[in-house]
């Protein structure tokens, strides 16, 4: 099967954190107006399902879960971490369409019925911890998607890969004791969240962190990533990836420091590609993440996506 699917909802712009917060319905729209034109005829397109509270719960507390469903408000705004997170009468069906999308993808991949996936959802899940809420994100997507297919689909080996410019916090926690879930990130340091030294590597080697200096551009980022990250991944031979694409390390983002362009965008995803090949018959789950300028969020999700479908740069 060689079908590229993307899981996507009109629920997704229903999450509204506020005005002039950067995490906007409108990227989801830009990154919708993207992967609409006609050079991505091929895509296929699925409507995101409701996940379920059982596929949250393989990554959060209850408790946790069971206070963002009480506190999700009829009207008006309420914050979940000071005033970065905030939830609003749309935003349990939009974080729920993520998860199901996220678990979606994977059923698509491991049942044969797509060749590699894309999550055009929002909000972006990566710093959501097991027990709170954080930087925008409620729910962890990316993490759920890898518990998934642990829980369910049986694998033994899942990684995911984050070139967010953050750090995944979120995701980081929850692997760190979990040495079938491996995480690998790249992100700017220092930057928020704060955490992701090389320092920090999880029970097994599991956690593979790729701090990146402000200001780091192309060629940096790749020989960096060439020689801290690809390995990594590759002698962890996942039977899954999945991509923590953020899209906030590009050049042109308002809220972090990097000089990456869109051809980055293309190589890194072509690079994950081929160990996908190699490991996992090109099984691929990737969900969108953050990135906050218009310009640099369509550049990236058109390279990443022209690389997901074996389209040249
Ligand atoms: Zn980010």
């Amino acid at each position: 099967m060689s079908a590229t699917l993307v899981y996507t909802h009109a629920a997704c712009l229903n999450h509204l954190p506020g005005p002039g917060h950067p995490e906007s319905p409108e990227r989801l729209q830009t990154v919708l107006r993207t992967l609409r034109d006609p050079e991505f005829a091929a895509l296929e397109w699925r409507d995101a399902p409701l996940g379920t509270v059982e596929q949250v719960e393989l990554v959060h507390v209850r408790e946790f879960v069971d206070e963002v469903a009480e506190i999700s408000p009829r009207q008006g705004y309420v914050p979940l971490d000071g005033g970065d997170t905030v939830m609003s009468p749309g935003s349990w069906e939009a974080v729920m369409r993520c998860v199901g999308a996220a678990c979606a993808g994977v059923d698509a991949v491991l049942n044969g019925d797509a060749r590699n996936v894309f999550c055009a959802t929002r909000p972006c899940g990566h710093h959501a911890e097991p027990g709170r809420a954080m930087g925008f994100c409620i729910f962890n997507q990316a993490a759920i998607a890898a518990a998934y297919a642990y829980e369910v689909h049986k694998l033994e080996r899942i990684a995911v890969v984050d070139f967010d410019v953050h750090h995944g916090n979120g995701t980081q926690a929850a692997f760190y004791d979990r040495p079938a879930l491996f995480y690998a990130s790249s992100h700017q340091s220092p930057l928020y969240p704060g955490t992701g030294a090389v320092s920090e590597t999880g029970v097994s080697h599991n956690i593979v962190n790729v701090p990146l200096p402000p200001g780091c551009d192309s060629t940096l980022f790749r020989a960096r990533i060439a020689a801290e990250m690809l390995p990594a991944i590759r002698d962890f031979s996942p039977e899954l990836i999945v991509i923590s694409a953020g899209f906030d390390a590009h050049e042109l983002d308002p809220l972090a420091g990097l000089r990456l362009t869109n051809e980055d965008f293309f190589w890194v995803t072509e690079k994950l590609m081929n160990i996908a090949d190699e490991t996992c018959q090109g099984r691929v789950v990737s969900i969108l993440e953050g990135g906050y300028s218009m310009e640099g969020l369509a550049g990236g999700t058109r390279a990443h996506m022209r690389a997901l479908l074996g389209m040249a740069n």
